[in-house]
């Protein structure tokens, strides 16, 4: 029973396989040992700030994947981590009251979406067995017409030329495989005019075309909100909106370690809204730069800004104060970090000597990866080809927003 099709590299099945599909994205966290594990207890905070605003957004489909990622990661997947036991029952207890809050709260979610999905699927069945009714109407109404054409010509004719026009007009069976390619039945009018909208099977037909009409589907008939609910689920990144002050502050803010040649770093926080994530804080902790470095120190701190303001981690941002703008050996380890943990995390690199700014993040398919099995610390060659990292894609840099900077320093 359950038909699986593409349609721009979604794959849109019968209820029961469509929530499969879902919990299958929610599954796919893997928990990396040599990951301090407290990094996993903070992300799993921000996987819930996450879950909570699609939740309020109405976006249940997101808002359950990511309920699953936070039951998957701290009921199975964490106690996998080597240190798992020696994290203190002051972290662990906030996250086991939590898994008691989401697991009733992501069973509901998924009654709704399969009360949603089987609407759905029932009305995509009704809408093929009407396109089916329609192609048989028009197949005995041909039939009809032939019958009508033969008796008025009187009969007989040489059989070849018989049997040369039954070729001609003879059609073949009514291509239903077109329907196949139709994944979302939301695609479907619901009306009954919604006949433009179907493929049409090829025959030649006296209202049809005289050529076989390929299926187009104007997606953006749909609700907005629903091509983004399967976002998520189709692994592809949200935008990272970036206010376009973001660059220039920070640089004013590090201005007197550039004249020292010393670098400046910053963490990248934000919200989420309509599956879009904005870049809302510029957090500066206090830390220790070199010509070619910078430590963070007192994460505590950052956290503490991080929880106050219900803050989710989306890059880092520093200088080169000397140096071009690219990741050093060091830098593509520190943004692996932020990568795993947060798909859509980037890293901005500001070269005041060369007036500009990069906005990087690892090859998802490779560097990631790549650096994530690297075990060398300090600064190291890497082989660069296949490319490590490149230009951001999924980021906007917004002229009307503009960014607060929390300065740690002192
Ligand atoms: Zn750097
Ligand atoms: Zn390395």
């Amino acid at each position: 029973m359950s038909k699986v099709a593409n349609y721009m590299g979604m794959s849109i099945v019968e209820p029961q396989a469509r929530i499969k599909h879902l919990a299958n994205y929610g599954n796919m966290i893997e928990v990396d040992p040599n990951m301090p594990v407290q990094r996993y207890f903070r992300s799993g905070t921000e996987i819930l700030r996450m879950a909570n605003v699609y939740l309020t957004e109405g976006n249940h489909e997101n808002a359950y994947i990511l309920y699953i990622k936070f039951m998957t990661l701290f009921i199975e997947k964490i106690r996998t981590h080597p240190d798992y036991n020696s994290v203190p029952a002051a972290v662990k207890q906030p996250i086991r009251v939590k898994l008691k809050e989401i697991i009733p709260v992501t069973e509901k979610l998924k009654d709704k979406l399969l009360v949603r999905y089987q609407k759905e699927y029932e009305q995509f069945l009704a809408n093929k067995e009407a396109e089916k009714a329609r192609e048989l109407e028009r197949e005995k109404q041909r039939l009809q017409q032939e019958q009508k054409d033969k008796s008025n010509r009187g009969g007989s004719m040489p059989m070849g030329l018989q049997v040369q026009i039954n070729s001609k007009v003879q059609p073949s069976a009514p291509d239903l495989s077109l329907l196949d390619q139709v994944v979302y039945p939301n695609d479907f009018p619901s009306g009954t005019g919604g006949r433009s909208n179907l493929p049409s099977s090829g025959l030649l037909l006296p209202d049809s075309d005289k050529k076989p009409v390929k299926p187009i589907f104007d997606r953006s008939q749909k609700p907005s909100n629903e091509s983004s609910e399967s976002l998520l689920a189709s692994g592809s990144l949200r935008t990272v909106v970036i206010p376009h002050n973001t660059m220039s502050l920070f640089l004013s803010l590090a201005s007197k370690n550039t004249a020292n040649n010393v670098e400046t770093c910053g963490i990248l926080a934000g919200r989420l809204a309509h599956n879009r994530l904005l870049i809302t804080h510029v957090i500066i902790p206090k830390q220790q730069g070199t010509a070619d470095s910078c430590n963070t120190m007192k994460e505590e701190e950052i956290f503490d800004v991080q929880d106050q303001q219900n803050l989710i981690t989306l890059g880092w941002i520093h200088t080169h104060p000397s140096q071009t703008a690219f990741l050093s050996s060091v830098d593509l380890h520190t943004h692996c970090s932020y990568q795993m943990m947060m798909p859509e995390a980037i890293a901005i690199v500001c070269a005041p000597k060369y007036q500009a700014s990069g906005f990087f993040c690892l090859t998802p398919n490779y560097g990631l990866d790549y650096i994530a099995q690297c075990r060398q610390a300090g600064f190291h060659p890497h082989p660069n080809d296949p490319p490590l990292f490149m230009d951001a894609t999924h980021i906007h840099v917004d002229e009307h927003l503009s960014v607060e900077f929390v300065d740690l320093r002192r």
